[in-house]
């Protein structure tokens, strides 16, 4: 498999800040549900947080809030971020046939380039569900036009991940595409997750900016992801107090230190560099 853009030794490594731009009802409970406003307020957090800290990154933005919200994705847009797709529906790929997926991509493309005047490079499925049995997703994407993916999670996992992918940005070998996988650490033989969401939220910070460093110190760019219900601490209650049924175990284990991410945000922020998937692929696409 190609290695991909090994920088120059001794040159600091920058890495890949991306954020999924998803409802939480949405993307946990399933694309039945509702697109709510929270989205908005929580992106526009975000977006004050890499402001502050001058940081650009890409954003996958899921098209159903796209189209309920556009001035949000162009407002993204303009403050120099790159507008990447995570799809239309947040049907997992799993569900889907190539037919169903591609339609849903397509749809994703037409909207996004209407809002932005662009077309987007970059694609991640929801839920990272380009596993083994949706591979067939690659070369549709290839022929859509994107140049990249962050969609194959190098992990054994029991709703996702192809756990012997490489860990590194790589082509793929049938299409015409690169993927960038979510970082990882590799440790006594396994690959584990370190790159966001729920292990970001649930690692000890120190542990989650040692494995970044460490994965760095492999010559390896660290693509970590962010979603912006994240940083809504109150959120899921809200969502319920909405009428939104969450069984009150995924309430407890989704909003289990919610608090602790905007601080460790801006650690991570002030410590490592970060540029959009894009720029840092610029060479190679
Ligand atoms: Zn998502």
């Amino acid at each position: 498999m190609e290695h991909w853009l090994p920088p120059p030794a001794g040159r600091r490594i920058v890495n890949a800040l991306t954020v999924d731009v998803d409802d939480w009802p949405v993307a946990v409970l399933g694309p039945h549900h509702d697109i709510s406003g929270r989205v908005v307020d929580n992106t526009r957090r975000l977006l004050h947080i890499l402001a502050w800290h001058q940081v650009r990154a890409t954003f996958f933005v899921l098209t159903r809030v796209a189209e309920r919200f556009p001035d949000l994705v162009r407002d993204i847009h303009r403050a120099g971020h790159e507008i990447a797709s995570h799809g239309h529906g947040h049907e997992l790929l799993t569900t889907l046939s190539p037919h169903g997926f591609e339609r849903d991509v397509r749809r994703s493309i037409d909207l996004l380039t209407e809002i932005t005047g662009e077309r987007p490079l970059g694609y991640r499925a929801p839920a990272f569900s380009i596993v083994r049995e949706t591979r067939w997703a690659g070369p549709i994407l290839a022929r859509l036009g994107f140049r990249y993916s962050s969609s194959v999670f190098p992990i054994a996992h029991p709703r996702y991940g192809i756990s012997d992918a490489p860990r590194h940005p790589h082509r793929w070998s049938d299409c015409d595409l690169i993927e960038c996988p979510p970082a990882t650490l590799r440790l006594l033989g396994r690959n584990w997750p370190i790159a966001g969401g729920g292990y970001f939220r649930l690692l000890p910070g120190p542990l989650a900016r040692w494995a970044i460093s460490r994965v760095n110190r492999e010559n390896l760019v660290a693509v970590l992801y962010v979603h912006p219900y994240e940083l809504d601490v109150g959120g899921i209650a809200s969502h319920r107090e909405a009428g939104v049924k969450v069984p009150l175990m995924r309430h407890i284990h989704q909003a289990l230190f919610r608090r602790r991410i905007e601080p460790r945000l801006n650690r991570l922020l002030e410590r490592f560099s970060f540029a959009p998937l894009r720029e840092l692929l610029a060479a190679a696409l």
